[in-house]
């Protein structure tokens, strides 16, 4: 099996363009999941800690904000060119503390990338509007302004491109950044910072606060941290928007998720199974747009089951460094542990195992994997159809109809994304009108929005206003001004 090539490290804070040792002496292990073995040890930080790094990043504030708005995209411009440079080192980190495939990870090292190109056009997207005229003499025109120090906190499973949704657009606007990221993924982010002190920013701009429940709940109580961008699992981000906007801060807290994907008859179930296999179990169904249950009309049920088992037989399991490997490992011994008991209340429950991922070879092995596991004649009072389970075992519930698919898929409190397999225009349209979900795809099995869209879900996959990413990115970090002027 292939060794991660990182040595064992001792992880350090990033606070005013230096690397620190935190006050904190708690530590905590960082493993690799394909291998088991530790490859780093993360500080759990303290408030103590976090004040420091907010210090810095205020002190930092007071001049970055007043810098050219195209002298803040130029550090930004010459950041993308690093990380195009260094893309294949940093895909490679996230194979070895996430997990996901090789392939996966340079694709998310690409999604980052896209967010700091976005970012660039910060010149264009800070720009305000004017009337001339908007009574005899007088006019009015509208300013924008950075918010001051942004905290960010980021989930294991994209440990490069969910940071990218919010440091880029955050300094580009004038901003400055506190990021916690996961425990459980705290390599990647330390290089992002060493890319950034090459690329030029100005110190104390973009801090680093390893760590966990402490440091976020500090950030959320800081009276110095303007706002809060959240990425996680349901009920933290939950309380991290009530605690955050309980302490007056804007809040964006993008939340877990149950996506379902709906196989009408006159679908493509060759496309379909092929979609919806990549969509459950790329990723080791560790995305927030991963599909989770599957709508499919009876009458093509048993030929798309078929297909899809099929497909996932041929999958190959294991390091996500070696070649050919579509299906690394969960992220931790405890998130396997944890699937596996799902996969026993489903069949206790009643849904029918299709196919049972805990009899792959590789789930007995050292790392934390667990094969692609896929449940027929799954009911919505079934544990396995409410929870996210986040991890590849897929629920397949049989349907009569569109109007069935979509009610079933309206019952789920998660609405983050949801796709659409058909050829008939009158189901997309009807499909788009009912379902809920904030991301929505037709005859695609991940429809996750690039940087310039909005990226965000509904009901409880979001808690707050302004999504993340494109315009709605730009709107969070700033505020405005009008000013009303008569020229005398
Ligand atoms: P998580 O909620 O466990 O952790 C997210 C962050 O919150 C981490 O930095 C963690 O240290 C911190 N945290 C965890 N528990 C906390 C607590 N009790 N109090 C304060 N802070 C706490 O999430 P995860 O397991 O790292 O990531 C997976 C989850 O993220 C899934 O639910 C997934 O759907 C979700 N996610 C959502 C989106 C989206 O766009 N909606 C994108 C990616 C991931």
């Amino acid at each position: 099996m292939t060794q991660s090539k990182v040595e064992l490290k001792k992880i350090q804070n990033f606070v005013g363009g230096q690397w620190i040792e935190p006050k904190s002496e708690v530590t905590e292990s960082v493993y690799n999941p394909a291998t088991g073995e530790i490859i780093a040890d993360v500080p759990i930080s303290s408030s103590e800690d976090v004040d420091y790094a907010v210090q810095a990043a205020h002190e930092a504030f007071q001049e970055w904000k007043e810098l050219a708005v195209p002298k803040r995209a130029r550090i930004l411009f010459k950041y993308q060119q690093l990380l195009v440079e260094h893309s294949d080192e940093l895909a490679e980190l996230i194979t070895i503390e996430n997990g996901k495939n090789l392939q996966e990870a340079k694709g998310e090292v690409q999604r980052g990338i896209e967010n700091v190109e976005f970012a660039t056009g910060a010149p264009n997207l800070m720009m305000g509007d004017q009337l001339s005229s908007i009574a005899s003499g007088l006019e009015s025109g509208v300013y924008r302004y950075p918010i001051g120090v942004v905290g960010g906190i980021t989930p294991f499973n994209f440990p490069m491109m969910v940071p990218c949704w919010m440091f880029p657009m955050a300094i580009a606007t004038g901003n400055t950044f506190v990021l916690k990221p996961s425990e459980r993924t705290p390599l990647l982010a330390n290089r992002l910072a060493e890319l950034l002190m090459e690329a030029g920013l100005p110190k104390g701009v973009f801090n680093i606060v390893h760590g966990s429940h402490e440091v976020v709940n500090s950030l959320l109580d800081h009276q110095q941290v303007s706002a809060i961008s959240f990425v996680g699992s349901q009920p933290v981000a939950e309380h991290v928007y009530k605690r955050g906007t309980d302490n007056l801060k804007r809040v964006q807290a993008l939340a877990g998720a149950k996506n379902h994907s709906i196989v009408l008859n006159d679908a493509n179930i060759d496309n379909a199974s092929t979609q919806i296999l990549n969509a459950a179990f790329g990723s080791a169904g560790e995305r927030c747009m991963a599909a989770s249950v599957v709508a499919v009309e009876e009458s093509v049920a048993d030929e798309f089951i078929d297909q899809l088992v099929q497909k996932a037989n041929e999958i190959k399991i294991g390091n996500g460094l070696d070649e050919g490997v579509f299906l690394g490992p969960v992220i931790r011994e405890q998130h396997k542990e944890r699937t596996l008991d799902y996969i026993e209340t489903g069949e206790k429950e009643g849904a029918k195992l299709v196919r049972d991922g805990r009899e792959d070879v590789n789930a007995q092995e050292q790392g934390y994997f667990v094969g692609p596991t896929i449940f027929d004649s799954v009911t919505t009072d079934m544990k396995i159809w409410e929870d996210e389970i986040f991890a590849p075992v897929l629920s397949i519930i049989r349907i009569k109809n569109l109007e069935e698919a979509i009610d079933v898929t309206n019952k789920s409190p998660f609405a983050n994304g949801s796709c659409l397999f058909t050829r008939d225009g009158g189901s997309v349209r009807q499909f788009r009108e009912t379902i809920d979900a904030g991301m929505l795809g037709v005859n695609i099995g991940v429809p996750a929005p690039m940087a310039f869209f909005p990226f965000s879900g509904w009901k409880n996959s979001f808690y707050g206003d302004l999504h993340a990413n494109g315009k709605d990115g730009v709107e969070f970090y700033t505020r405005k001004k009008v000013i009303t002027t008569r020229w005398v």
